[in-house]
């Protein structure tokens, strides 16, 4: 039938990559000297629909080689990979093949996405060629490959998740094990939801599919596109507790099926320390309270809303001479006895905060002016008997203090304008003897 040399008609197989040798026969017509599985896979052949006569055992089912292109090569796409081994032949110039587009009816399975090269070969009896492609049905390149693939992915520090189309998991590393308490034998095919927060589980496949349509396949692998507005989001774990994690996603085409493979970072540590950089940003760090900044962002939200309202500022009498006296460290425990004292007010919600020095502020919401009096003189006669419950760390000092309040109008909405207002009644409290509640 031909006169080619059998150059290794048992190429090694259980690899990905598909490789066939084809050349002329004498009368012209293509024949396939050395083929593998994959390549049989990879066009849709198989090998049950080899000739009998080519088969050598029923056990190892190696064809004789040369087989007619024809016999090995489905119908669908041969015409197509004829004419490119034709051009590839007559111009001793590489060429390609996309056999899902080349196929003239519904591709195989094995051959939905091969994409296939053909290489001249120089060769002592003429031409022949050398086609290569991967087969896109087998999991992985090659053993080698795969074993390469699985170091990589498990020794990764960051959890790397696989999900199908069906949003099931089908990959999971050690990191996610030990992200997420799960082993991968558990999660494996389980919907990807079960890693969520219960109150994200409803909006996660729209999530999925919105990200699926806004992101070009096959692209923007490890860039972390964003899913939920923001890549922070929460996993939870196997116990129970909620995970601060962020994630890069990527779409990948699979087969012309699209999964997505997330890498996910445990976050827990910098989610901690923003929270308390948040914390200390609205804390004054002497006494505890809340600064200026968070009373006044409470207050104006207060005003917004068009609530009852009324405020207080309070002044420590002649606490120049305390410090004068027993020294600074024992003003500074006077201003966080005060402190305390402040935040036990009963009334609720109370917003208590240092508003700087020896000025202290609180917020009455629900408060009128005569409630927000009585509350002002309760705490003014408490500090003044030294009713109240303070671990002191010097002796107690005793001292006084004079509030200011005032209530909001209807149209207040100025903050700085309702506090300049209690500023006046402190001034007046002062004037008029320190040791006072004025209202304003
Ligand atoms: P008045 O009754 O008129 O309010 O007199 P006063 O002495 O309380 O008022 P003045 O404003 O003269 O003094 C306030 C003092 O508060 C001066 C300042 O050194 C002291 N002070 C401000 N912040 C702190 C602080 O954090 N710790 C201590 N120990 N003292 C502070
Ligand atoms: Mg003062
Ligand atoms: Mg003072």
């Amino acid at each position: 039938m031909s006169d080619w040399p059998n150059p290794a008609p048992e190429v090694e197989d259980g690899t990905a990559t598909g490789v066939a040798l084809v050349g002329r026969d004498a009368r012209g017509e293509f024949v396939i000297t050395a083929c593998n599985d994959a390549f049989l896979r990879m066009t849709g052949g198989a090998r049950n629909a080899l000739p009998a006569t080519s088969v050598t055992s029923a056990t190892s089912a190696i064809p004789a080689f040369p087989i007619a292109f024809d016999a090995l090569v489905p119908a669908a796409v041969r015409p197509a990979f004829a004419a490119k081994l034709a051009a590839c032949l007559a111009s001793g110039a590489a060429q390609e093949l996309d056999l899902a587009q080349a196929s003239t009816d519904a591709p195989a399975e094995g051959a939905r996405r091969a994409r296939v090269s053909l290489t001249p070969i120089p060769h002592a009896h003429g031409t022949q060629v050398l086609v290569t492609g991967l087969d896109p049905a087998a999991p992985y390149p090659d053993a080698a490959s795969a074993a390469r693939y699985h170091a990589v992915v498990d020794s990764a520090y960051d959890a790397i998740v696989t999900i199908d189309q069906q949003h099931n998991i089908t990959l999971f590393n050690h990191a996610a094990e030990n992200l997420f308490g799960y082993t991968a034998g558990e999660v494996l095919g389980q919907p990807i939801v079960m890693l969520l927060p219960e109150q994200f589980r409803a909006k996660h496949p729209h999530n999925v599919q919105t990200f699926a349509d806004t992101v070009q396949t096959r692209v923007r692998r490890m860039t972390p596109p964003r899913m939920d507005g923001s890549n922070s989001v929460y996993g939870l774990h196997r116990n129970g507790s909620i995970i601060p994690v962020e994630i890069a996603i990527a779409k990948i085409d699979v087969n012309g099926a699209t999964e997505f493979t997330a890498v996910v970072r445990d976050i827990t540590d910098r989610a901690e320390l923003m929270q308390a950089l948040k914390k200390q940003a609205v804390t004054d760090a002497l006494t505890g309270l809340p600064n200026r900044r968070e009373f006044l962002d409470f207050v104006d939200k207060a005003l917004g809303a068009n609530t009852v309202l009324s405020v207080f500022i309070l002044d420590i009498d002649f606490f120049k001479n305390i410090n004068d006296t027993h020294g600074h460290d024992a003003g500074d425990e006077v201003l966080r006895m005060l402190g305390n004292v402040g935040m036990s007010i009963p009334h609720a919600p109370t917003l208590f905060a240092r508003w700087g020095g020896e000025e202290f502020v609180a917020a009455l919401p629900g408060a009128d002016a005569d409630t927000a009096r009585a509350i002002a003189e309760t705490l003014r006669g408490r500090i003044e008997k030294q009713d109240v419950e303070h671990a002191w760390r010097v002796k107690p000092i005793p001292f006084t203090v004079s509030i200011g309040v005032v209530t909001r109008d209807a149209d207040d909405r100025d903050v700085g304008a309702l506090m300049k207002r209690a500023d006046r009644a402190l001034y007046r409290a002062k004037e008029s003897g320190r040791n006072r509640v004025e209202v304003g």
